[in-house]
C-alpha cells in the first residue's frame, strides 16, 4: 500500500507512521529524516540544505524531489511523511510513480490547531540513538535505557520563530494538497487534536485496518 500523511509540523505524522509500519510493515519515508540524516553526514549537499532546515524553510523542490525519488522505487508498500509539501512536488510524486505504473492509495489529512501545535513542539524530544520521537509529557522517552539510550534532545529547528515559519509555509502551500488529493477522492482527514492511541484507531481505519 502506497500512503500519504500530510499535516503541519507537530500534528503527528511521524508519531503515527511509525504506528502504520507496525501494523502494515511498509516503509517509513520521512523526507525530513532524510534531511536530518544529510545535514548530519557533513556532506556537501547536507551543507547546502542545513540553512534552510534551521530556518524551518523548505528544501528547493528539485532538491528534496532528488533525495525522495529513489525510496519510491525502492519498495513495494510506503507511508510518504512530510512529501509533497506543495503542488509541484505533487506533480513530480504522480510522474515518479507513473513511470513505475504505480499510484498513491490513500493520503490521510492529520488536523490540529497552531495553538495546540506549537505547545506540541515545545516538548518533542527526538532520540539521538534511534531518531524515534518522544513528548515530555504525552509520550515520554523510556528510562529502560536498552529500549533506547536516547539522549534525548531537542530539534535544531523547534524553535519558536522556525515553528512560526513552517507553519506559515503549511498552510500557504502544503494545505491546498487536500484539496487536490479530495479531487482524486483518495482523502480522509482525521482530528489529531486528540490523544496520541485515539488518533492511531482513526488512522488505521483510513486504511482499512482495525475496523
Ligand atoms: P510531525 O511528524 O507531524 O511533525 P511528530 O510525530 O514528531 O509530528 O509529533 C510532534 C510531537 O507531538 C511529538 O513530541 C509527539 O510525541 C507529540 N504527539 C504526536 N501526536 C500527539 C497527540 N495526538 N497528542 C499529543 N502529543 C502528540
Ligand atoms: P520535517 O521533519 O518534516 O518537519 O522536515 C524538516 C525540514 O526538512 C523542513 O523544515 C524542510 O527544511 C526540510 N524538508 C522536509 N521535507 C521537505 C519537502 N518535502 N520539501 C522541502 N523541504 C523539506
Amino acid at each position: 500500500m502506497r500512503i500519504i500523511i500530510i499535516g503541519p509540523q507537530g500534528a503527528g505524522k511521524g508519531t503515527q507512521a511509525a504506528e502504520l509500519v507496525e501494523k502494515l510493515g511498509a516503509e517509513h519515508i520521512a523526507t525530513g529524516d532524510l534531511v536530518r540524516a544529510e545535514i548530519k553526514q557533513g556532506t556537501e549537499l547536507g551543507q547546502k540544505i542545513q540553512e534552510y532546515n534551521d530556518k524551518g524553510e523548505l528544501v528547493p523542490d528539485e532538491i528534496i524531489i532528488e533525495m525522495t525519488k529513489p525510496h519510491l522505487s525502492e519498495n513495494e508498500s510506503w507511508i510518504l511523511d512530510g512529501f509533497p509539501r506543495n503542488q509541484a512536488q505533487a506533480k513530480a510524486l504522480d510522474e515518479a510513480l507513473e513511470d513505475i505504473n504505480e499510484k498513491v492509495d490513500r493520503v490521510i489529512a492529520l488536523e490540529a490547531s497552531d495553538e495546540d501545535l506549537v505547545k506540541r513542539l515545545s516538548g518533542r524530544r527526538q532520540s539521538e540513538a534511534t531518531g524515534k520521537t518522544y513528548h515530555i509529557e504525552h509520550d515520554p522517552p523510556p528510562e529502560d535505557s536498552e529500549e533506547d539510550a536516547g539522549p534525548f534532545v531537542q530539534r535544531d529547528d523547534d524553535t519558536e520563530e522556525a515553528i512560526r515559519t513552517r507553519l506559515d509555509t503549511y498552510h500557504e502551500q502544503t494545505e491546498p494538497l487536500k484539496e487536490y488529493y479530495g479531487e482524486q477522492g483518495i482523502l480522509v482527514t482525521v482530528d489529531a487534536s486528540k490523544p496520541i492511541p485515539e488518533v492511531t484507531e482513526e488512522v488505521l481505519k483510513a486504511v482499512g485496518e482495525n475496523e
